[in-house]
């Protein structure tokens, strides 16, 4: 077990916790919470049987269930771990078994849309805290989770409007616990700062890695003989879980297309700067981009290794 999540805690900070998805994200909560001790007792749920069995194999919960109505039960933090396009229905059918004082989370990568299709289903009493851990690798369902996944790395809240704050500070302190580093802000602004530093780069790592692979003047091996010229990054984004990203597009679409109609303008001068020879704008451009990827190792969210830290995924 890494030594950097620290010790577990003497008394839990919640009595019930139950995880919806047992996949990536689901699994790495349930195992960062039992290591240290974050849940009296981790219900895991998940709607295929396959995966609740593999849970209990992993013994990562302390009870596993395809049921959710019932998994909910007594719980006093829910945690919705699946596709953001899943979450209205998974509300839909535990809501009415949600008890008075229960605090319902989720990881979706998208919150106005999770907001808007939560909220309807949840009683009186139960109090809603979105939030979205800026963690992931390119792996799926329970054996890739991990409990360091959210060591160093951001979990952003977006508490609707008139949130009970103490509901707010017991998510923030669960997170905390994990390693991460909270923020908070409206769902909307979230929406538009991950388009821009995730959905986007999403896209165009499908779309360039689709276009190599339609490409008939160079052939598929050449493609992946010299794939470390940097079409190989590309791939690694490009392998992420096509139902995570199919759900985070269809419910972003008015931030995304923003961002890339803003992408597009801009494509659009390169293309022009490198057809009239204007070396000095290219070279610029070139000059600022590094120094943002430098800001970004120097804050600790990416390795200086030339690797790309990349023997370090699956930890
Ligand atoms: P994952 O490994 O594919 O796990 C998703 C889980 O949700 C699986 O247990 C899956 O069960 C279940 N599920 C799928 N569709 C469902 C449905 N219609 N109803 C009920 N359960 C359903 O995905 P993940 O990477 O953990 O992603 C989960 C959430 O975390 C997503 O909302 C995603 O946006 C967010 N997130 C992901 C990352 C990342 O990098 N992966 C990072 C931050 C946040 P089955 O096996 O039966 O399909």
């Amino acid at each position: 077990m890494p030594e950097r999540l620290g010790l577990p805690r003497e008394t839990p900070l919640f009595e019930r916790v139950a995880l919806i998805g047992l996949g990536l994200i689901g699994s790495s909560i349930a195992r960062a919470a039992r290591h240290l001790n974050l849940a009296r007792t981790i219900v895991a749920i998940d709607r295929d049987e396959a995966t609740v069995a593999r849970v209990r194999e992993l013994k990562i919960a302390d009870e596993a269930t395809s049921d959710a109505a019932a998994g909910v039960k007594g719980a006093d933090f829910v945690i919705l771990c699946v596709p953001v396009g899943a979450c209205g229905s998974v509300a839909e059918a535990i809501g009415a078994n949600l008890a008075p004082g229960c605090i319902v989370s989720d990881v979706g990568s998208v919150k106005g849309s999770v907001v808007a299709q939560v909220q309807p289903h949840l009683p009186e009493g139960v109090h809603f805290v979105p939030a979205h851990p800026v963690a992931g690798t390119e792996h799926s369902g329970p054996d890739a989770g991990f409990s360091t996944l959210f060591f160093n790395r951001w979990c952003i809240l977006t508490p609707p409007e008139g949130a009970d704050e103490q509901a707010v500070e017991r998510v923030r302190a669960f997170w905390s616990a994990m390693g991460s580093n909270v923020e908070v802000m409206t769902a909307q602004h979230h929406d538009l700062v991950l388009a821009i530093t995730s959905h986007v780069p999403h896209l165009i790592a499908y779309n360039i890695v689709g276009t190599a692979a339609d490409l008939e003047t160079v052939t598929q091996s050449e493609v992946i003989k010299f794939s470390a010229g940097g079409f190989r990054d590309f791939t690694r984004i490009a392998a992420s879980d096509p139902t995570m990203w199919r759900d985070v597009f269809l419910h972003n679409k008015e931030a995304v297309l923003e961002m890339l109609g803003r992408l597009n303008e801009d494509i659009a001068l390169l293309a022009r700067a490198i057809r009239w020879g204007e070396g000095d704008k290219l070279f610029d451009l070139f000059t600022r981009t590094r120094a943002i990827r430098r800001g970004i190792i120097s804050e600790g969210q990416e390795t200086a290794e030339p690797d790309f830290g990349r023997r370090r995924q699956g930890q």
